[in-house]
C-alpha cells in the first residue's frame, strides 16, 4: 500500500548541510519527494507538532533545538514507506542506530538526532496536515516507476 510520510530535517542537519545528502538517501531507495519547504518553526507549531512529548523532562530542550533555525519539511510516498523510512532513519538515540541508519551516520547525540520521521499513518496525516496546505503537495509519476515496483 503506497504510504505517505512525514520526514524533516531538524536545524541540525540544515547547518551541517547534510539535507541533501539525507534527501537524496530516500530518493536512492525510490522513494518521491511529494513536497519540501525550509522554515523556522514558531514554538506553538513545536508543541503541537511533540505534544506527545509535553510531559517529559526533555520537552523544553526539544522545542528550544527544534525551533533554533530552519528545517527542511517534506511529505515522502512510497510503499509502505513510514516503517521503511523509520528503518533508514535508525534509533531515536544515534549512539543505538545501527551504522548504514541516518542517525547511526551523522548524528551522536539524542538531543541532535538530525531528522524526524513519522512513526504511524495516524501521525503522518496528523503531521502533514500541520505543516502543509494540500495546494503545497504535489502528485506525479515516475519515469522509473516499472525499475522500483514489480506492480507499480
Ligand atoms: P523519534 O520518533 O525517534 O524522533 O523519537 P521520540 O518521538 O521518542 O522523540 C522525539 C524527539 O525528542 C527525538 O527525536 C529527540 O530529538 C527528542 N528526544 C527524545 N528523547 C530525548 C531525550 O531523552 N533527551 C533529549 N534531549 N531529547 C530527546
Ligand atoms: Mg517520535
Amino acid at each position: 500500500m503506497k504510504q505517505r510520510s512525514f520526514v524533516m530535517l531538524k536545524p541540525d542537519a540544515v547547518k551541517r548541510r547534510l539535507a541533501g545528502e539525507v534527501l537524496g538517501r530516500f530518493e536512492n531507495r525510490g522513494l518521491k519527494i511529494l513536497a519540501a519547504k525550509l522554515l523556522v518553526i514558531t514554538p506553538e507549531l513545536a508543541k503541537e507538532h511533540y505534544g506527545e512529548h509535553s510531559e517529559r523532562p526533555f520537552f523544553k530542550d526539544l522545542v528550544e533545538y527544534i525551533t533554533s533555525g530552519p528545517v527542511l519539511a517534506t511529505v515522502i510516498e512510497g510503499e509502505e514507506c513510514i516503517s521503511l523510512i523509520r528503518k533508514m532513519v535508525g534509533a531515536t538515540n544515534p549512539q543505538e542506530a545501527d551504522l548504514g541508519t541516518i542517525r547511526g551516520d551523522y548524528a551522536i547525540d539524542t538531543g541532535r538526532n538530525i531528522i524526524h520521521a513519522s512513526d504511524s499513518e495516524t501521525s503522518a496525516a496528523r503531521e502533514i496536515a500541520l505543516f502543509f496546505e494540500d495546494s503545497e503537495i504535489y502528485d506525479y509519476s515516475m519515469p522509473d516507476e516499472e525499475m522500483i515496483y514489480e506492480e507499480p
